[in-house]
């Protein structure tokens, strides 16, 4: 038996040969790449502005910053999210207002976000949690009239879909995440996309301090003009070698999504007889690129999620305690709430089953196996 990790990035020769080529180039800072891996990303998720930055936690930032959003103003975001998503709220001096989520899709709905607004509500993040589409045109039906900006925190989605079309092509700007945990990685990195120019625009200057004039353009003339600074920028920049390896990944999106619903419906179709396990699905609007594969743990299952995730270690299976419940965590300690009973119960009761591109029909049976095993044993806890 050898370890079944939860997730592993698909790397090969291609991307080796992508970075060799930008080292040779001797220009690996925010250039040409950049400027392709943003028009080959705008072009496959079917919106018309792209801007690539550091990560989805600086994407998530700089949205809310092109989006107005200030000190004094609430942002509704789930609670059932990587912290990135309410911390987003904090960066630009604004409130984080916690709503709950659904239990099949562990997304906001239209009725968790309407409970969470308040007079001063400027934002609302929903996100496709492990890669389940959120249903984002109610809650745009909601919030649009309201001048309530939605801002899509698609960091799992790459190669989900909403209604036919990519996640995140319906929402005004969505925040996108290439970290080696989710679907296409570039180490770290993230992208800003939008159906606004002026958000692109503003959003480009900011990722680079505010420059009146591009590095990448500076570099190109013997005699750059004097550049200004027109406001306080930052510096999210993604660099050249990170999107050359974006390029490669994002031409294998689709196959990568294929193996993965592949599997996912494996798993599914292995444990369908084991009572008290419930595995999350495509909702009826969209299809998942399943980034996390989520079960949720219950009676009659003889184990709780615990007990479960430390049989699984044993079978050298290395499974991950599902989603974090943000309002827990210290960072958000003595922030007021309403009830988030679903969150609750999901964060307590899932666990996250190993899937990765390249994994074996061996390996994944070494993981329904052991499940397989505590199911008609009836071991207990
Ligand atoms: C991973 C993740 C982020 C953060 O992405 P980074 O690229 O690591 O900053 C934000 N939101 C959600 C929902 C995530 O899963």
């Amino acid at each position: 038996m050898t370890r079944v990790n939860v997730m592993q990035p698909w790397l090969g020769a291609e991307e080796v040969a992508a970075v060799t080529e930008v080292i040779e180039s001797g220009w690996v800072a925010q250039g040409p790449r950049v400027a392709a891996f943003e028009a080959a990303f705008a072009a496959r998720m079917q919106v018309p502005y792209a801007v690539a930055v550091s990560s989805c936690t600086t994407a998530l930032h700089l949205a809310l910053v092109v989006a107005g959003v200030g000190p004094g103003d609430d942002v509704v975001v789930p609670s059932f999210s990587f912290i990135a998503t309410a911390n987003a709220a904090r960066y630009v001096g604004a409130q984080p207002v916690f709503a709950d989520v659904d239990p099949e899709t562990g997304n906001v709905t239209v009725d968790t976000v309407k409970t969470a607004l308040t007079p001063q509500t400027r934002a609302v993040i929903v996100v496709d949690q492990g890669g389940i589409p959120v249903d984002l045109a109610a809650i745009r039906e909601l919030c649009d009239p309201l001048d309530i900006t939605v801002v899509e925190d698609a960091a799992c989605g790459a190669g989900s879909t909403y209604r036919g079309r990519p996640v995140g092509a319906g929402a005004e700007v969505t925040a996108w995440s290439f970290h080696p945990r989710k679907i296409v990685t570039t180490g770290e990195g993230g992208m800003i996309t939008t159906t606004r120019e002026d958000w692109a625009d503003r959003a480009r200057l900011l990722r680079e301090h505010a420059m009146s004039v591009s590095a990448a353009e500076r570099h190109r003339s013997v005699l750059p003009p004097a550049e200004q600074y027109l406001e306080v920028g930052y510096n999210f920049r993604m660099t050249d070698l990170q999107a050359a390896v974006g390029i490669v990944q994002l031409g294998r999106l689709d196959e990568v999504v294929a193996r993965r619903r592949e599997l996912a419906a494996r798993y599914r179709e292995a444990l369908a007889d084991v009572r008290g396990l419930r595995f999350v699905d495509d909702p009826a609007y969209g299809t998942a690129n399943f980034q996390s594969l989520w079960l949720e743990v219950s009676d009659p299952f003889p184990l709780d999620r615990e007990g479960l995730l430390a049989h699984l270690a044993e079978a050298d299976v290395s499974a991950r305690r599902g989603i974090m419940a943000s309002h827990r965590q210290p960072a958000y300690a003595g922030l007021e709430h309403g009830p988030l009973p679903v969150t609750e119960r999901l964060t307590d009761n899932t666990l996250i089953l190993p899937l990765f591109h390249q994994m074996t029909e061996a390996q994944q049976d070494q993981v329904i196996d052991a499940i397989r095993a505590v199911a008609s044993t009836g071991v207990t806890s």
